[in-house]
């Protein structure tokens, strides 16, 4: 039987060889998701069974070509939180927790109903009913397997009881509910940007939540910020893709006030939010 340090080297080894630019927190994550604790890893001394060990090279194999690891593990941590994903749904990214902090400081805990367009696995939705356990959340998709996953993870959270789903293709159909809070990060790359996203993006994650409608991508936040019901001074918060920012708060501006522009981590401008004027 092989021990997990002699393992995990030889692992990481083979993943900078295919160019993974995450090998060492990759394989770690594949062995915490077998059942190692973070100590078996680090000291490296127990010895792997051979189950184990095969669905640790099923698993490496998965990574060598190029998959995320998010989808090969079945789930990823979000805002503290954890959410089953996989090729049904985006991968929760960091940046989308910046939007979400933000609405949780602004909101201050008040009772408030949120819709979220375009859930995906539900990240910011449910984070939003965890963070703030007197609000009340719809979240729609136009894919099904999206909200079936979403709905997984509510369960999961333990949110279930004020989160809802609902099928809905945002630009030909409008909810029935009436939010203060209307929260979206919609598909957003304009479809002519495709070929140069990152191997692993553009032949892993649905391409139906990364293209933004229009040719500048920017459909969707013109569909939402136009016609969507919201109530009096409500909040619309959007998270947007590099460059766009300026361009959809103008879009924001003609039904929106109080517009704020926030950067993420990397220093680009990432959310923007307003209130109905
Ligand atoms: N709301 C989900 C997320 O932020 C999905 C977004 C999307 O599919 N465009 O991860």
């Amino acid at each position: 039987m092989v021990k997990l340090k002699s393992l995990r080297r030889a692992s990481v080894e083979k993943l900078i060889s295919a160019e993974n630019d995450s090998p060492t927190a990759d394989v770690d994550s594949i062995l915490l998701s077998l059942g190692f604790s973070k100590s078996d890893i680090i000291i490296g001394e127990k010895e792997i069974t051979p189950k184990a060990h095969e669905n640790f090279q099923n698993a490496l194999e998965r990574l060598l070509a190029g998959e995320p690891v998010q989808y090969i593990v079945g789930g990823c941590e979000f805002m503290s939180l954890w959410f089953k994903v996989n090729s049904s749904t985006l991968i929760p990214r960091c940046d989308t927790e910046i939007l979400v902090e933000q609405l949780i400081e602004k909101l201050n805990g008040k009772a408030v109903n949120i819709l979220d367009i375009g859930t995906g696995s539900g990240c910011i939705a449910i984070s939003l009913a965890h963070y703030l356990p007197k609000s009340k959340v719809l979240s729609v998709d136009i894919s099904g397997n999206a909200l079936k996953t979403a709905k997984e993870n509510a369960l999961l959270n333990k949110v279930d009881s004020r989160c809802n789903f609902e099928k809905c293709d945002i630009m030909n159909q409008i909810p029935n509910f009436l939010p203060d809070v209307i929260v979206s990060n919609p598909p957003y790359i304009p479809s002519q940007d495709i070929d140069s996203l990152d191997r692993k993006v553009k032949d892993f994650e649905p391409l139906s939540a990364l293209i933004g409608g229009g040719e500048d991508g920017l459909d969707f936040y013109r569909r939402i910020s136009a016609d969507m019901p919201l109530s009096p001074k409500g909040i619309l918060a959007f998270e947007v893709g590099i460059g766009q920012a300026a361009d959809v708060a103008e879009i924001m501006s003609r039904r929106f006030e109080n517009i704020e522009i926030k950067k993420d981590l990397s220093g680009i401008d990432r959310t923007v939010m307003g209130n109905l004027k």
